[in-house]
């Protein structure tokens, strides 16, 4: 039971002294007051639950407060929060080992970093150092991060601020089958398909050429002909979920390498096992990158990111002294070596593979009802419900949750979707 600060005190410190975006953000007429979190389910201060069916923007992977990774967060917190990374201690090497076991080769050298964003600055860093080129492309409508190099990489207006930040980057059209002027929805990697069909012949995905052309037009316009990196998430998180056709990634990987650019999968959203089918998002378009940044998911809602790439593009890494205080501290290892343990035991990627599908599929029923729901796309549980007249409805929640938590989430959204209509 809660006994704490009442609503009315908690609002009143949240006009005065959070950041006052928080007020700005709200996605609900009345606020939600959480109190506790366990697997795929919260409670607010007056004790009613509620279904997650976002995690935090899909960083709780296994649960909340899940009993194994908790275990492991107060033992290892009972033994040794923090030491400074120049001296050797367990946690770090268990976790780097195991980490890398979890990537191909030649993918084994591991960065800690403290978030997302940290992640893919010391990408950033990283691929101009061993290229010794300055330019990298990103996508339309992506989201790398909000510091002031990786809001350069982000292509996504809210999150821009009218300042210098991280120059050298050039944003190229997303590959978007359902916004996209040539379609070619039903050449994407999902279990739905929609009617935005791609003029295909004889197998050969005319929209993935269509799109790979802009990309080739970004090189010949907007960048010197050797780049540093290309950025790509797998599934385009904060855009929407958007989903490119299966080839296009493959194919802009060989273009990129072909002007002395490193291919930089960002796995903050994709990673960990939510697209079900595969551990990491980039298995799905069957290529292996040059480096994979990480965050979210890693540590179920503990600040963890990393960076892992290959021996030879580390080697160029090592020109200054690099250093993170809290990067690859004992706590955080502790946590996303249980994670990693927890998704195997627990079969989260399994459960993310199956009721994802199932998901999608009921989303896609309501879609065929409702005019409003113009797509419903993803893979496993990293999914995008397109409103035509509105915004993406995302839905990312804790990778444990079952089809009898879907029935009642359809259910609900039914409701919600026949109600707004009816009040039209
Ligand atoms: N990359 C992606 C794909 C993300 O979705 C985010 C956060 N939404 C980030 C990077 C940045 O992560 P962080 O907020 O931990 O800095």
């Amino acid at each position: 039971e809660y006994k704490g600060m009442s609503k009315e005190r908690m609002m009143e410190i949240r006009r005065q002294n959070c950041n006052p975006m928080t007020m700005k953000i709200t996605y609900y007429k009345k606020p939600v007051f959480i109190h506790q979190g366990h697997m795929q389910w919260l409670w607010d201060v007056d004790g009613r639950r509620y279904l997650d069916l976002f995690a935090g923007v899909a960083t709780v992977g296994v649960g909340h407060c899940h009993p194994k990774v908790t275990a492991a967060a107060e033992q290892q917190m009972k033994r040794l929060w923090h030491t400074t990374n120049i001296y050797v201690y367990p946690p770090l090497h268990e976790y780097c080992e195991k980490l890398a076991s979890y990537l191909p080769d030649p993918l084994k050298v591991v960065y800690l970093t403290n978030s997302g964003s940290e992640a893919n600055d010391l990408a950033m860093l990283m691929a101009r150092l061993h290229t010794g080129n300055f330019d990298i492309i990103t996508f339309n409508g992506s989201y790398h991060g909000g510091s002031s190099q990786t809001m350069g990489l982000t292509s996504n207006s809210p999150y821009k601020y009218p300042v210098p930040t991280g120059s050298g980057c050039t944003n190229t059209m997303c590959p978007d089958v359902f916004r996209g002027p040539w379609g070619g929805s039903h050449c994407r990697d999902s279990p739905v398909q929609t009617t935005r069909e791609c003029s295909c012949s004889q197998g050969h995905c005319m929209a993935n050429e269509q799109y790979l052309r802009q990309l080739k037009e970004t090189f010949a316009t907007s960048v010197p002909s050797r780049i540093a990196a290309f950025f790509a998430e797998p599934i385009q998180g904060m855009g929407g979920a958007v989903q490119y056709p299966k080839n296009y990634l493959k194919e802009a990987y060989k273009l990129v390498r072909e002007r002395g650019g490193l291919c930089i999968a960002d796995e903050v959203q994709t990673g960990f096992g939510r697209t079900g089918s595969h551990f990491w998002g980039f298995q799905g378009h069957g290529i292996v990158p040059d480096m994979v940044t990480m965050a979210k998911g890693i540590g179920n809602g503990f600040p963890i990111g990393a960076v892992v790439t290959t021996p030879e593009i580390a080697s160029s890494f090592v020109k200054a002294f690099h250093f993170n205080t809290f990067g690859g501290n004992a706590m955080a290892c502790a946590v996303g070596s249980s994670v990693l343990d927890t998704i195997k035991e627990d079969g989260t990627q399994q459960n993310s593979l199956h009721v994802g599908t199932y998901l999608m599929t009921e989303l896609a029923k309501l879609r065929d009802k409702y005019e409003i729901i113009g797509d419903v796309r993803g893979k496993g549980l990293q999914i995008g419900v397109e409103m035509v007249k509105d915004k993406t409805f995302r839905v990312q929640p804790p990778m444990c949750i079952t089809k009898e938590d879907v029935d009642f989430f359809v259910a609900v959204f039914n409701k919600a979707i026949h109600s707004y209509m009816a009040r039209k």
